[in-house]
C-alpha cells in the first residue's frame, strides 16, 4: 500500500469519467502527494468494495451512476444534502466512520454564480426539464434559493410530481406539454434531461415564451453547446453549459481528501475541454 492519500471514482462503467483528470490536475497544481484513480465496480461488488475502501488505502472517493443510491444506504452518516436526496456522490472518512455527501447541487449553483452573476433575476420561477437523478439535486438546490416557484416538467409526469417536493413548498410539477405555461415567468430554465448529449436526439422545446432576462443552462457538457443552449443563445438569452457544474461539484471532495480547497480555473476548464475534444 502506498503512503500517500488515494481517492477514486466508483462507477459502472467509469471509463468516461473526467474526475481523474480534474483531481490529478489539482494534485499537481498544489504540489500534493496523492493519487486519484478509476474504480469500475459492478453493482454486485459495490457493497464489498465500499466496505473495504479504507482497508484498500483509499481516503474516499466519488460515486457516479449507477451507485449513488446504493452508496447512501452504505454510509455510516450522510450530510444534509445526501440525506434529503437519498443519494451520495462523495465519500470520506471521519474518525473511522464512512461519511457520504452530495455536492451536485452545490456544483450546479456555483457554476451559475460564476458564469451568470444575477442569474436568479426576480426569483419568480425556475423551470427544470427532466426528473432523473441529476434533476433531483438541481431541484433540491433551487429550493434553497428563494424562488416563488420551482417548476419541474418531465416526459413521465409522475416522476416530476415525485421530485417537485424536493424544492419545498415552491415545487410544482407538470408534463413536457406544460412547459410553455411556466416560461413567461421564468428567470432560469434548465435542461436536466439526457437529450442533447452527443449521439442522442435533441430536446424539442419552444423557448419563445421566455423573458429576455432569463438564463438557460444545460447539465450536459458533451457537447459544450447543446441544441437547447444554441437555441437559447440565438434568442439572445444568457447561456451556461454544464462543464462548470462538473468542476465545482468536485472541489469539496478534493478538500476533504487532500486538505486544500482547490480553485476552478480557466486552465482546468481548458484541460477538460481539450479532453472532451471541444
Ligand atoms: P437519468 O437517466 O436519471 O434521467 C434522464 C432524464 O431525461 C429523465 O427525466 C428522462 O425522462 C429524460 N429523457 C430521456 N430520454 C428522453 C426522451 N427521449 N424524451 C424526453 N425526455 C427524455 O439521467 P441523469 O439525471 O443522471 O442525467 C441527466 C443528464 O445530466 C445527463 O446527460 C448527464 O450527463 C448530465 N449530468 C451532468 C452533470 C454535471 O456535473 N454537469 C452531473 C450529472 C448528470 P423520463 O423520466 O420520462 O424517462
Amino acid at each position: 500500500m502506498s503512503g500517500f492519500p488515494r481517492a477514486c471514482v466508483l462507477g459502472w462503467p467509469v471509463s468516461q469519467s473526467r474526475s481523474p483528470l480534474i483531481h490529478n490536475h489539482w494534485l499537481a497544481t498544489y504540489g500534493l502527494a496523492g493519487g486519484y484513480e478509476r474504480a469500475e465496480i459492478a453493482p454486485a461488488e459495490f457493497e464489498s468494495f465500499v466496505r473495504g475502501l479504507g482497508g484498500a488505502g483509499f481516503v474516499g472517493g466519488n460515486v457516479t451512476v449507477p451507485h449513488k443510491e446504493a452508496a447512501f444506504r452504505l454510509v455510516d452518516e450522510a450530510d444534509a444534502s445526501a440525506a434529503d436526496l437519498g443519494a451520495v456522490n462523495t465519500l470520506w472518512f471521519e474518525d473511522g466512520r464512512l461519511v457520504g455527501g452530495n455536492t451536485d447541487g452545490v456544483g450546479f449553483v456555483a457554476n451559475l454564480d460564476e458564469a451568470a452573476p444575477g442569474w436568479e433575476g426576480e426569483r419568480k420561477l425556475a423551470a427544470v426539464i427532466g426528473a432523473g437523478g441529476a434533476a433531483r439535486a438541481v431541484v433540491h438546490a433551487l429550493g434553497t434559493r428563494g424562488f416563488e416557484r420551482v417548476a419541474v416538467v418531465n416526459r413521465t409526469r409522475e416522476k416530476a410530481e415525485a421530485i417537485a417536493p424536493l424544492a419545498g413548498r415552491a415545487g410544482v410539477a407538470g408534463g413536457l406539454d406544460d412547459l410553455w405555461r411556466f416560461l413567461p415567468d421564468a428567470d432560469l430554465v434548465v435542461n436536466a434531461t439526457s437529450l442533447g448529449m452527443a449521439g442522442k436526439g435533441a430536446l424539442e422545446v419552444h423557448l419563445g415564451e421566455l423573458p429576455e432576462r432569463a438564463v438557460a443552462t444545460d447539465l450536459i457538457y458533451v457537447p459544450l453547446e447543446t441544441p437547447f443552449l444554441a437555441d437559447a443563445r440565438a434568442r439572445g438569452l444568457r447561456t451556461v453549459d454544464g462543464l462548470g457544474m462538473l468542476l465545482h461539484q468536485a472541489a469539496p471532495g478534493f478538500e476533504r481528501w487532500f486538505g486544500v480547497r482547490p480553485d476552478v480555473t480557466p486552465e482546468l476548464r481548458a484541460l477538460v475541454v481539450a479532453d472532451i475534444g471541444g
